[in-house]
């Protein structure tokens, strides 16, 4: 395998119009300057991907790492929920909702549709006096999230994503907490 590289890598030098009296540079073609910068070797590695719509919210806004690194596992559905766990065959069926026990524990259901969730929005845009409209019982987390970021431009929009993603974060802990320490009150156990 290593000769046929070296077969080939021989064939392509030895192809090439030289110029004797010019000196050899380096061109790095993926940059309009031809220098290498790890930036435009990644734009050339992503090259006809198509961009995430909620990726700019997550990585630009102001949140902790670990929680960017959460929301962006959320909008892709890849929390270890209930659903998750019993489509991996790790549980027989998904759980009803650890809150209201009404509705199965999916990602949706935590962050969006839950009653508990939709008033955890609905008490935070209230302190905070944003004129947003929480979220329904039939909105999906990522949907109403790109819907009303809408409302909001620059340095506004990356608090607003800050804000979402904090508030997601917290709905989740807090579930996780009802899961892992039987927490029934809100509040019991810190955020580490
Ligand atoms: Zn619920």
């Amino acid at each position: 395998m290593a000769h046929i590289q070296v077969v080939n890598l021989c064939h392509a030098i030895t192809t090439v119009d030289r110029n004797e009296e010019q000196t050899g540079m380096f061109y790095w073609p993926a940059d309009d300057k031809g220098i290498y910068t790890a930036k435009s070797t990644y734009s050339r590695l992503c090259m006809g991907l198509t961009r995430s719509p909620t990726a700019g919210g997550i990585w630009r806004s102001w949140a902790p790492l670990r929680c960017k690194i959460f929301a962006w596992l959320t909008v892709q559905y890849r929390l270890w929920t209930s659903d998750r766990r019993a489509r991996h065959g790790l549980q027989d069926a998904p759980s009803p909702c650890f809150t209201c026990l009404q509705e199965e524990d999916n990602v949706d259901h935590i962050l969006t549709q839950c009653p508990y969730a939709r008033e955890v929005w609905h008490q935070c845009f209230e302190v905070l006096q944003i004129n947003i409209q929480p979220p329904i019982q039939t909105d999906t987390f990522t949907d109403w999230w790109l819907d009303k970021r809408r409302n909001f431009t620059g340095k506004t929009k990356r608090g607003f994503d800050s804000f979402v993603i904090a508030t997601a974060w917290s709905l989740w802990k807090q579930r996780n907490a009802r899961v892992f320490h039987q927490c029934t009150s809100i509040g019991l156990h810190r955020s580490r």
